[in-house]
């Protein structure tokens, strides 16, 4: 066998591949793998996490690694270093922190006071990235769903944001959620600015904030840190400014540039179909000038660009470096997080698309078992418990985000079971899958027609809807916690001593003790204890103090007492009873 080897493979390896370059029989290989819940036979294909398992699980000396895909890998790399001929890019900016410390009413604010132009009826359309003229210069904002989304394009090793703006409220101070857009923030290696906000109420401490932030591993400037801080009132506007020169600063000491003489490339951030327009599908530009005429690939979605439309709606015939921009033109609907790129011809679009749509198809047909389906197949004999749900969300960017935070949900005992999920209204065939499978249909930001809220009445079906992300997750992680099997907490209350044993008969024991420590209390449990060994369990059922019955006996009393017993037992001057109570304890996720 060989030892401390390293062994590369691909993504998706098949069985018999796999027992080759391990150096072990496929039987041995097979066996293993239908011992994990895999049936797989010679030919099938595992995916990379369930060959590291199964290594693992044949105890093998063997690490494997990744064999790196070249076309994937430059297609998702991250944003190139740009070249001498660079120019200077707007900043990217992501706004989070606890629900209702301000966000939105912040993004609101510098929207509507900084856009060059009013448009017409005002702020009304659902818009999640747009530009900020701020001292002639460009900001680009984007407001967003759940970090989660953030997390789900970083893995697939493409960065969105380079700035993230923590937004604390100053009379609530850091919150769960603070900590958890801290801790992403740093591991994506972004910077920060903390906008300490609501300067403007009432017993607001933004020192106290600053206090509770270097608890958190982010040291104010003032007190010898670089955490930038500044103090914000969303309400009335002060400290806004400060703010976005913070933002123009950071952006001029990281030097953000972009090479526009490429051929443009970017992610796609939103996509969703709309009536009278088809597949609209929002982007961010990395680098290079998105056109009209353009020929793209986003995924396995293939388009030639018709109109392009800035933030406001209005057409546009070209998109620049981190400008949000709505392509129309898509024949299908990209996903979410899909990196997008064009190709010099229609040929070269269309060859890259088919490559795109083949390499999906294969995807398919393979034996595709992630790790947590694994940990779940694993567990199938154990009996995971399922909470079966349904997402609606509106864009479907919100569904990513909802749907990958809820799997991250998962451990050995309870799992999110997704039977439905869609883009759009709830509605009948909705609910209908919802009763058959048991199901609660979860919509997030979206509506609920009278018909599927009648027929939901009918069917009996739970719909709940949500327009933050966390107070979804936390309805699931509620949902999730009530098929945890509760704990049973036993706590010690007291200790005695047998002095004399009167009658043992199958089922009772009637003896007399003192109190050692404690006391002794009905009712109550106690296990029997014989040379410092526990030889049974046994529920204390009466006591009595003297002649008379007692609920409770103090250190230092003797007693006589009632053992309850399953099966016959010896018990002698001398054990030891060591009495508890049991109680059962919820479990939260
Ligand atoms: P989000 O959940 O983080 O997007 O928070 P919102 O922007 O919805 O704000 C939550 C609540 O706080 C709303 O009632 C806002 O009016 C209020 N709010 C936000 N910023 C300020 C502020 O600077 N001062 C005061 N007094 N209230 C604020």
């Amino acid at each position: 066998m060989p030892t401390n080897t390293r062994i590369e493979i691909e993504d998706m390896i098949t069985v018999g591949t796999l027992a080759e370059r391990l150096s072990i029989p496929v039987s041995k290989l097979i066996t293993e793998l239908m011992k994990n819940g895999v049936m797989a036979t010679v030919n099938e294909r595992i995916d990379f996490d369930t060959a590291q398992i199964i290594v693992e699980d044949l105890g093998l000396d063997i690490s494997l690694t990744k064999k790196s895909n070249e076309k994937t890998k430059e297609f998702l790399r991250k944003k190139s270093e740009p070249s001498s001929k660079a120019i200077s890019r707007p900043p990217v900016v992501a706004v989070m922190g606890h629900v209702d410390h301000g966000k939105t009413t912040l993004l609101d604010k510098i929207r509507s006071s900084n856009i060059a132009q009013k448009e017409a009826g005002g702020i009304t359309q659902h818009i999640n990235a747009y530009q900020v003229n701020y001292k002639d210069r460009y900001i680009t904002f984007l407001d967003t769903p759940g970090h989660e989304a953030f997390a789900a394009i970083r893995e697939h090793g493409a960065q969105l944001t380079d700035i993230v703006v923590i937004v604390v409220a100053a009379d609530e101070g850091i919150k769960p959620q603070t900590v958890e857009a801290i801790r992403f923030a740093k591991k994506a290696g972004v910077k920060i600015i903390v906008a300490i906000n609501k300067i403007d109420k009432e017993g607001s401490d933004p020192n106290r904030i600053k206090q509770q932030l270097s608890e958190n591993d982010l040291l104010v400037e003032e007190w010898g840190g670089d955490t930038l801080v500044v103090e914000v009132s969303a309400k009335t506007g002060e400290g806004i400014d400060n703010l976005l020169d913070m933002i123009l600063l950071v952006s001029d000491i990281e030097e953000l540039r972009a090479d526009i003489d490429v051929p443009a490339r970017g992610l796609i951030i939103e996509a969703r179909l709309e009536t009278g327009r088809g597949p609209i599908a929002r982007a961010l530009v990395d680098e290079g000038i998105l056109k009209v005429g353009d020929f793209i690939v986003a995924g396995i979605s293939y388009a030639k660009v018709r109109t392009l439309e800035n933030d406001q709606g209005q057409s546009i015939q070209s998109a620049t470096p981190a400008m949000p921009v709505t392509i129309i033109g898509f024949k299908t609907l990209p996903e979410f997080g899909d990196s997008f790129k064009v190709y010099a011809t229609e040929k070269e679009a269309k060859d890259e698309f088919n490559d795109a749509i083949k390499q999906q198809k294969s995807n398919l047909s393979k034996l595709n078992i992630g790790s947590n389906e694994l940990i779940r197949l694993i567990n199938r004999n154990n009996q995971v418990q399922e909470f079966n749900v349904i997402v609606k969300a509106d864009v479907q960017g919100s569904l990513k985000s909802v749907i990958d935070s809820l799997k991250s949900l998962d451990n050995e005992e309870v799992a999110v079971r997704f039977v439905g999920s869609g883009i759009g209204p709830v509605t009948e065939n909705d609910i209908h899958l919802a009763h058959t499978s048991k199901a609660i249909i979860y919509g997030f930001n979206v509506t609920l027609p009278n018909t599927s809220k009648q027929q939901a009445k009918r069917d009996e079906v739970t719909i709940r809807q949500y327009n933050v992300i966390y107070e979804l997750i936390d309805d699931v992680k509620e949902e999730l916690s009530r098929l945890l099997k509760p704990e049973i907490i036993e706590t010690e209350v007291g200790k005695l001593t047998i002095k004399g044993v009167f009658k043992t008969t199958k089922t009772e024991i009637i003896c007399g003790g003192e109190v050692i420590s404690g006391k002794l209390q009905i009712p109550s449990m106690a296990k029997i204890i014989r040379n410092k060994s526990e030889i049974a369990t046994v529920e204390v059922s009466n006591i009595k103090k003297g002649s008379s019955d007692a609920k409770v006996v103090y250190e230092g009393e003797m007693c006589g007492l009632n053992l309850k017993t399953k099966q016959k037992l010896e018990i002698q001057e001398g054990d030891r009873l060591v009495v508890f109570t049991r109680q059962l304890q919820e479990r939260k996720l």
